[in-house]
């Protein structure tokens, strides 16, 4: 491949990504607003621009990866006029759908090609370059995208037109965080009637409870010895970043009138939990907050 990558946004995901596309011949030009980003981008062998603007001017494919929306059309707004005519831009962030369609409509009048692909895997899927990338966009830019999704993920998905990417992010999401609650809920009432956690593992995940808040990332210490639970809830799947995503949902359900109660419910309870100051552990760290409210010490499902 002699395509030539512009990343902007080089933070806890893009770092790692942009140094799996080097590491895989590529040439990429990076740019960061944060000097301690551009340091590690430049062991990783990113040639470093002074500006997005100068990063973007001699590539074939932009890649960003940035906190919000409202970044993603900012800097579009800066780099879409100097970009050469027909660039792809890849937008990688987790962002509203309504924002992901208005960049792709920016891009297209600026004479360039678009499409959104937002990822789930985390930090270590980053760096592992196992990622799963929902991507939304014509068919013709989607298979322009997936030799470089191919590069940092192991799962590429064509989802549909523009948006819908974010679309299957934001609902996934919006599915974990409620799975993860009514997990949690039952195994603080198992504890409240005597059940242990291992006992009501052992009947849920052979039985139509299975899901992978319960079965991967189980909430309490002992059934999933790799689950955040047997470390303290360090993540994983920080709570801060399960808030932000139930608050795209939220934004979406609203601005579709679908009358979710479990979505909202959930994005509430995670707000709370992240305002409370819990915002860098885990998300299935939710139990400790349910407990709490119920009286439950942690130790009572142990027995
Ligand atoms: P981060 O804060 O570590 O990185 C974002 C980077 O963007 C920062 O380094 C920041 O300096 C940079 N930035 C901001 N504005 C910029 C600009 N105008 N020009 C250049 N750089 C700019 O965040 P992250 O954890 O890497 O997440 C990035 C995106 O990926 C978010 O949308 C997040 O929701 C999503 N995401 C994160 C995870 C995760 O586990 N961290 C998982 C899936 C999706």
């Amino acid at each position: 491949m002699s395509t030539k990558v512009a990343f902007l946004g080089l933070g806890h995901m893009g770092g790692p990504m942009a140094a799996n596309l080097v590491a895989s011949g590529l040439e990429v030009t990076g740019f960061d607003l944060a000097p301690e980003a551009l340091e590690q981008a430049t062991k990783d062998g990113l040639t470093i621009a002074d500006s997005a603007v100068a990063a973007v001017a001699d590539v074939d494919v932009v890649i960003t990866m940035l906190p919000s929306g409202k970044h993603v059309l900012g800097l579009y707004d800066e780099i879409l006029p100097v970009a050469k005519a027909g660039s792809l831009f890849i937008d990688s962030s987790t962002i509203d759908v309504e924002d992901a369609r208005e960049a792709h409509k920016r891009a297209i009048e600026a004479g360039h090609r678009a499409v959104d692909a937002p990822v789930s895997g985390g930090v270590v899927g980053a760096t592992a370059g196992t990622l799963a990338f929902m991507v939304g966009g014509s068919a013709e830019d989607f298979e322009a995208a997936k030799p470089l999704l191919d590069v940092m993920g192991r799962k590429v998905v064509h989802c549909g037109d523009s948006g819908v990417g974010q679309a299957a992010k934001i609902c996934n999401n919006m599915i974990l965080g409620v799975s993860m609650i009514a997990v949690s809920e039952a195994f603080v009432l198992g504890e409240k009637l005597g059940l242990s956690n291992q006992a009501l593992f052992d009947v849920a995940s052979n039985a139509s409870g299975q899901c992978w808040a319960l079965t991967t990332n189980c909430p309490v210490p002992g059934p999933v010895p790799t689950s955040p639970a047997n470390r303290d809830y360090q993540p994983g799947f920080a709570v801060a970043l399960m808030d932000k995503d139930l608050g795209l949902a939220t934004n979406a359900l609203r601005a579709n009138g679908v009358d979710a109660e479990l979505g909202l419910r959930a994005a509430e309870l995670y707000g709370k939990f992240n305002e409370a100051g819990s915002g860098g552990q885990d998300f299935s760290a939710i139990i400790e907050d349910i407990r709490s409210r119920s009286g439950n010490k942690s130790s009572e499902g142990e027995k």
